[in-house]
């Protein structure tokens, strides 16, 4: 019975002891912390005789030679000879200190006494009996149990503590930190065959699924998406999440291009299936930048490689993969200073909105604006929407910046009113961003009621691309619910998203936006004639409103009149102006149409 407790002593906690040669420090304290208010004196030493650690009542008995040393034992070399020659003052060799243990243990009739080097597994543990202070032998199998539940309570906890370190609790993989820890290993192994491929993998469109639906859905989403990455590689892979909707992949062993390019499209595809929230399909993608360990890298590296890939596929219109290229390391650093700068621009409300006239085909009247936005920069002067909007989007600020030109439009309108300026009507521009907002037309009601300006005086203009693109319902919910608290709708750039018959019956617009592609050069086109004038019959008959934007001489504009445009915006007429320049234009128009 004593011989198997004794047996089960050096097994389990020999072994713990053992174990945490090679593991992380965090083990060999957890262990030391049990021991160390152990009731008897006990050390642990290793197989070169080293000390590993000790019980306080031991430390106490060797205080000679254990005074000048911290509380970890094991990070100093102190050997079994030299606790021993301390303690008895005379110097010893290995021999004859542990001759001088088994003197002591004979001295003190200690029968089990000092038993040593324990083959373990391979590997070697000593374990030093002796008297406890009282006498008594002082391995007392209930306080071995008792050190063995102790340290493994301790190493529970803080093996926890360090999964949460290195763990995302969301989808449960690795974090960043672990990402760092796992490439700097892969990095430098040295008997890899094949290249060290890393996968820098973005969700699209998962903010929109959080804004739509919200956080629970957004949690949901990304468990399933994490799920979905971990589903389509090998166990030997490594996945983790580095950041909101990031993640980054670790391959060792895709030995080619194109087995590269099948594991990416693989999960390309996976990730495009739906994931359901209540029922409720939420599509989202992955875009994939990709860097391939060319040459001596690291980790830090690597990763920004692949992230640099990344922007290419966001760029190339996402759902797509990228491979790095060292070329694109520059517009990288620049599209990186765009956002910073479009966001710092955003804090300083340095948007501003321009106002371009709409007039009447048939009475030549000014019969409303449109709000462009512009960046009124501190040292470009002013930018227009092609040389920001991109940044904004990427920076994710499309909502904010919305919001701003809208709040500034309404102001003005509500100053022009005051002010005796007869504006009928004014349009404002949405992005997809705003557009999948839950309480957008609260919102909006709430900026119309504070600035005292009537919902039927403003039309929101939205593009035909962004109502191609999202189909899961709330574009449509939204705008149905604009138009029911009295807000007109126009569908911009008609014609121009490859949809646009289904796009009218899904949106039911108050009016049609045609782009200056069906404008450009009409009086000499006859085919362009053609198109444009059957566009616009087939809105007409359907009841709506039609503008024709970029008209830009009279020639198109009377070939436009002709086709049954009833409204026109175009530099023809007036180019997008500040406030105070649409004011100065206004007064010249209308003194102009007095005239006439
Ligand atoms: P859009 O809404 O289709 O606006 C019409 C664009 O045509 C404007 O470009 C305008 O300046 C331009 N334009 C007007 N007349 C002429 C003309 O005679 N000839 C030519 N060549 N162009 C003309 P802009 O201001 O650069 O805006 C570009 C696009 O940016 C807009 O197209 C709109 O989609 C977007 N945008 C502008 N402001 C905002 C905003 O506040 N919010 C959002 N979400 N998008 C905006
Ligand atoms: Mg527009
Ligand atoms: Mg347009």
């Amino acid at each position: 019975m004593k011989q198997s407790r004794r047996i089960r002593f050096v097994n389990v906690v020999g072994m713990a002891v053992l174990k945490i040669n090679n593991s992380p420090k965090y083990v060999l304290e957890a262990v030391e912390k049990a021991l160390a208010s152990f009731p008897y004196p006990v050390c642990f030493f290793d197989k070169d005789d080293r000390a590993l650690m000790c019980s306080d009542i031991y430390r106490r008995n060797f205080d000679a030679a254990l005074k000048d040393v911290g509380p970890h034992i094991y990070e100093h070399d102190i050997t079994f000879e030299e606790l021993i020659t301390a303690r008895f003052q005379t110097i010893f060799t290995k021999g004859e200190a542990e001759k001088q243990i088994q003197r002591e243990i004979t001295k003190h009739n200690l029968k089990d006494g000092f038993i040593k080097d324990q083959e373990l597994k391979g590997r070697w543990l000593r374990r030093v009996k002796s008297r406890s202070p009282e006498g008594h032998l002082m391995a007392a199998n209930i306080s071995i149990d008792e050190l063995v539940h102790k340290t493994a309570k301790l190493l529970s906890a803080k093996q926890d503590m360090e999964f949460q370190a290195l763990h995302d609790p969301l989808t449960g993989l690795p974090n960043r930190r672990a990402l760092k820890m796992h490439l700097d290993t892969v990095l430098m192994n040295k008997e890899l065959i094949d290249p060290v491929v890393v996968f820098h993998v973005d969700l699209d469109k998962f903010k929109l699924v959080n804004d739509t639906f919200g956080h629970d859905a957004g949690d949901l989403v990304l468990s399933e998406a994490a799920k979905a990455l971990r589903s389509e590689v090998r166990i030997s892979d490594f996945v983790s999440r580095v950041g909101g909707d990031e993640f980054v992949m670790v391959f060792t062993s895709l030995s080619d291009r194109k087995s590269i390019k099948s594991v990416a499209q693989r999960i390309i595809d996976k990730v495009r299936e739906p994931i359901y929230y209540d029922g409720q399909p939420c599509h989202i993608g992955a875009s994939i930048g990709i860097a391939i360990q060319d040459a001596v890298v690291d980790a830090e590296r690597i990763i920004m490689d692949a992230d640099i890939a990344l922007f290419e596929s966001k760029d190339a219109g996402r759902g797509c993969y990228s491979f790095f290229a060292p070329s694109q390391r520059l517009k990288h650093i620049e599209s990186k200073q765009r956002i910073i700068e479009v966001r710092e621009a955003l804090e300083m409300r340095a948007f501003e909105p321009f106002f371009q006239p709409q007039i009447c085909t048939k009475s030549g009247a000014m019969i409303g604006v449109e709000a462009l936005v512009r960046w009124n920069h501190r040292e470009d002067g002013i930018k227009l929407p092609d040389e920001f909007m991109p940044a904004v989007a990427e920076a994710g600020l499309s909502y904010n910046l919305d919001q701003m030109i809208i709040e500034k439009s309404l102001k003005v309108l509500s100053d022009w009113e005051a002010e005796g300026f007869s504006i009928p009507h004014m349009s404002v521009n949405l992005s997809s961003a705003i557009l999948n907002r839950k309480n957008l037309t609260d919102e909006l009601v709430a900026l119309c009621e504070q600035e005292g300006v009537s919902p039927n005086k403003i039309t929101f203009e939205i593009l035909e691309t962004i109502v191609v693109h999202e189909q899961n319902g709330i574009v449509q919910e939204n705008t149905n619910a604009l138009k029911a608290a009295g807000f007109n709708i126009a569908l911009d750039d008609f014609g121009t998203g490859n949809a646009s018959i289904s796009s009218l019956r899904y949106l039911k617009p108050n009016g049609i936006k045609f782009a200056r592609e069906f404008v450009q050069d009409i009086h000499k086109d006859p085919e362009l004639e053609l198109i444009t004038g059957s566009l616009i019959s087939l809105a007409k008959g359907l009841g709506m409103g039609i503008l024709c934007e970029g008209v830009e001489i009279s020639a198109e504009r009377d070939v436009l009149a002709k086709l049954g445009c009833s409204e026109f915006q175009g530099n023809l007429f007036g180019r997008p102006m500040d406030k105070t320049d649409f004011q100065i234009w206004l007064d010249e128009f209308n003194e102009s149409e007095e005239a006439a």
